[in-house]
């Protein structure tokens, strides 16, 4: 029986990712994945690089720039006409990325010496893993043995009874990422990040999106006044967000879907083309045989974990979106290296205070720390700065005036509490806040760093110096 020291489940990234680091540190690693793609090929990458993270940037990609060529070109003076999307050629240009980057892993793996063990890992003892092959049919289960076991078995989508996913009509996030014609009307269940990025995507191609949301405020994670304008400015590009929206039931006839909902008005029905059901994510355990060995799970099926992700079992660790926390690929990465780190006698930690979130609508948005509810509510003092893109010259001469950004600083110390982007390349933009949150800065810090000039940064740098109100452009 073969012998590890760290055998880890699950190659997404927070798989990948600490076995990389696993192996650097110089430790015997294996990896264990079970997933195969549509061509019947097992690959690494997890959720993030075969139907999530990369795969939807992609296309929020492509069908931003059909978007511009279409509605911006004109005012560059650029005269285009007889534009039109080929659907198919945009999806294999996702799909050659995606196996880029997949084969890249396995790429690494080679490097590092770590052993891909290809198939579906049960726990059947505290150092022992069986493995069942998932595509090679007539292949034997083999077991072996880990010193450490971290479980990144990630998630998948929900399921919810009032739509079922058909895989045709009705599909998840998956599925929405393999369209091969653009739905002329297309229905979305959830204005969450994935739906609100795939209703943009098929919006920006030409689909008349409804996306409907049954809570009733937009966006409740965002700091609410980033949530305000990113529903107006995503309202003005077409998207119909109907908000207090309960999905009921829905039902198919293999040409379209008529999807009844409750709001305040009543019973509502819509009839679309295709539907998205985007209502989040839920952990996934299956077949880890977590019941047998006794691994604890809370009440929504999320492994149980302390600060350091150590689960209820020794030596068994768990990352990602299968523990506590928010479901962001950098998230699972980082808590994976911290435990390589230890395991490896390493002072390896995490700052769940400074994850970036980001959302790819277009304008971006994006934020780490507080939001200024969280600061009230926790009745901290802070003063807030905030500048719009509208005022820097890059902005203008990008054509991206939409938005802003807002600091938010101690009022005492001056510390930065939160920053909170709305605008073009925010996903970018907040990489400067969490360094200096990291760095513990204050809004003075930021304030009296040099930006290029003509750049989007400088909103940045202008609403520190909005804290203090000394802006100089407004
Ligand atoms: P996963 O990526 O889900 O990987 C888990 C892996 O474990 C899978 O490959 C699975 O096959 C394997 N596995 C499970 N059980 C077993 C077993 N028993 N044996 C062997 N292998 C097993 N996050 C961001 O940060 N930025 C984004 O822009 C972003 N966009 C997204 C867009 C979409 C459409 C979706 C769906 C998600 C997006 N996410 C994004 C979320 C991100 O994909 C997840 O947070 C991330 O993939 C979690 O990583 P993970 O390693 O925990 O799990
Ligand atoms: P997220 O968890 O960010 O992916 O967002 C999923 C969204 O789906 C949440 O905002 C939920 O409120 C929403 N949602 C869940 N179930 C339903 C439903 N039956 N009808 C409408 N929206 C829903």
């Amino acid at each position: 029986m073969k012998k590890y020291d760290v055998v880890v489940i699950g190659a997404g990234p927070g798989g990948y990712v600490t076995a990389i680091r696993c192996a650097q540190l110089g430790l015997n690693t294996a990896c264990v994945e079970s997933w195969i793609n549509d061509e019947g090929k097992p690959v690494l990458g997890g959720t993030c690089l075969n139907v999530g993270c990369v795969p939807s940037k992609a296309l929020l990609d492509s069908s931003h720039h059909f978007d511009h060529i279409k509605h911006q070109s004109n005012v560059h003076g650029i005269n285009v006409t007889g534009v039109s999307m080929d659907v198919n050629k945009m999806v294999s240009r996702k799909t050659k990325i995606i196996k880029t980057l997949t084969q890249g892993i396995s790429g690494l793996f080679k490097k590092n010496k770590i052993d891909w063990l290809r198939g579906q890992a049960k726990i059947i003892g505290n150092k022992k893993i069986e493995i069942s092959p998932t595509n090679e049919a007539h292949d034997e289960k083999t077991v072996v043995l880990a010193n450490h076991i971290i479980i990144a078995t990630g998630s998948v989508p929900t399921k919810i009874p009032s739509a079922s996913i058909d895989d045709k009509l009705i599909v998840d996030s998956t599925g929405a990422l393999k369209f091969n014609e653009v739905p002329r009307r297309l229905g979305v269940i959830g204005a969450g990040v994935i739906g609100l990025e795939l209703g943009s995507v098929w919006n920006r191609l030409g689909s008349e999106v409804i996306v409907l949301e049954a809570l009733p405020n937009f966006l409740s994670l965002v700091d609410p006044q980033v949530a305000k304008e990113a529903e107006k400015s995503l309202r003005e590009q077409g998207l119909d967000i109907r908000l207090g929206a309960k999905v009921t039931g829905s039902g198919s006839n293999n040409r379209e879907v008529t999807i009844n909902y409750d709001d305040v008005n009543g019973k509502q029905q819509i009839t679309v083309d295709k539907l998205i059901v985007a209502v989040g994510r839920s952990p996934n355990t299956a077949g880890l045989g977590a019941d047998e060995c006794g691994l604890e799970l809370d009440q929504r099926g999320f492994i149980i974990v302390d600060d350091h992700c150590n689960t209820s079992l020794e030596n068994i660790y768990a990352i990602g979106d299968v523990v506590r926390g928010p479901m962001l690929a950098h998230k699972a990465s980082e808590e994976g290296v911290a435990i390589a780190e230890r395991i490896s006698g390493k002072p390896g930690y995490i700052n769940y205070e400074k994850i970036p979130w980001v959302i790819y609508t277009w304008p971006e948005i994006a934020w780490v720390g507080k939001t200024e509810e969280q600061l009230k509510s926790g009745g901290i003092e802070y003063r807030t700065g905030s500048f719009p893109f509208m005022a820097t010259g890059r902005a203008k001469t990008m054509g991206e005036t939409n938005g802003f950004v807002k600091i938010l600083g101690d009022a005492k110390t001056d510390r930065i509490l939160g920053v909170h982007i709305f605008g073009p390349s925010a996903s970018e933009l907040i990489a400067e806040a969490v360094v200096t949150m990291e760095f513990d800065g204050c809004t003075e810090d930021l304030a009296r760093t040099i930006h290029a000039h003509p750049t989007l940064s400088e909103a940045m740098h202008e609403a520190a110096l909005a804290v203090d109100n000394r802006t100089i452009h407004l």
